[in-house]
């Protein structure tokens, strides 16, 4: 049982090791990455549930490594919180999405808004200053821009949290919920804070045709924004018993794999010029 603990402490600090090995190097490359163009972003489109019209528009950010490949999110973004990276690669995250989305409403592509995810981070360094410079250098129009908020990022609700939402909102922004119903929220600054949107998160999406629970849930999120007067989205929508129970319960607008996976610049344009007619074209 002692050499058991013994490899056990080991093995632990092994990995502990490797996991500060794996941080170091991100963070080693992570530095150069912005100057080095390695960030792509990527877009998922959301769809309105009724009329098959596209609504709006996901910005996901991608990184392109040099050796280790296509980096996951999941992976930098919390590195890039750690470090304060995020504001950089955030402001380069604003500004491409508005450029691109501008490009599409010049091409007559689409004209609806795009959304970026922030970390509670960015809020801290002035997220106006970064929006309103992303809007005058791209030309985008105020409001189709839309910021994604977490639940725990409001949470904090620190005063100067509530007074820049209340700013984005007075310049003409779209502000939402994301990952509605993971975070611990007393639900009272859902009346507070000037937000236009909740999307359910994934996790409760994912089994909502099998597990009664999920669809409880799911259903009553639906019905507690449509009485705040908020529009529902829903992502992670994978299949199209997902989709027409979703329907069925009213949920407004929807996106994930069953309607498209996130799209390069490119694969996008050809999305659009396809989807134009809506659903049934
Ligand atoms: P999120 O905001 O909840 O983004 C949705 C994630 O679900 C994306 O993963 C998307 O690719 C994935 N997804 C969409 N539809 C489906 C589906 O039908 N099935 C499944 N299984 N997955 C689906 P992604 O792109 O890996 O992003 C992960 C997270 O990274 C995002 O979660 C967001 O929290 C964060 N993130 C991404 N881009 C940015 C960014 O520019 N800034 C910040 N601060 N965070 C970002
Ligand atoms: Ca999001
Ligand atoms: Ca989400
Ligand atoms: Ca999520």
């Amino acid at each position: 049982a002692k050499a058991e603990g013994r490899d056990n402490v080991q093995f632990f600090t092994e990995s502990l090791n490797a996991r500060a090995a794996e941080f170091l190097q991100l963070e080693h490359s992570l530095r150069r990455a912005l100057g080095r163009h390695e960030f792509r972003l990527h877009y998922q489109p959301q769809i309105d549930m009724r009329t098959g019209q596209l609504v709006g528009m996901e910005a996901l950010v991608r990184w392109q490594h040099p050796s280790l490949g296509l980096v996951a999110p999941s992976k930098f973004i919390p590195v890039a919180e750690d470090t304060g990276m995020i504001v950089a690669i955030g402001e380069w995250v604003m500004l491409e999405a508005c450029r691109e989305a501008q490009r599409w409403r010049e091409l007559g592509l689409a004209d609806v808004p795009v959304a970026v995810n922030l970390s509670a981070n960015q809020f801290r360094a002035g997220v106006r200053d970064c929006v309103a410079r992303a809007l005058a250098y791209s030309g985008l129009p105020a409001n189709r821009l839309e910021l994604e908020v977490t639940e725990s990022l409001v949470m904090g609700a620190a005063d100067q949290v509530i007074a820049s939402l209340r700013e984005l909102k007075e310049m003409g922004l779209i502000l939402s919920i994301d990952d509605f119903g993971t975070g611990y929220s007393s639900l009272s600054y859902l009346k507070r804070f000037p937000i236009d949107r909740l999307k359910i998160d994934r996790s409760f999406v994912c089994d909502i045709t099998t597990n009664p629970d999920d669809a409880a849930i799911t259903t009553a999120i639906i019905h507690l924004g449509h009485n705040l007067r908020l529009h529902v989205v829903a992502e992670g929508v994978e299949t199209r018993q997902q989709w027409d129970f979703l329907r069925e319960q009213g949920c407004d607008q929807a996106q994930g794999y069953w309607i498209s996976k996130p799209l390069d610049s490119e694969a996008l344009l050809e999305f659009l010029r396809s989807w134009q007619g809506g659903l049934s074209s």
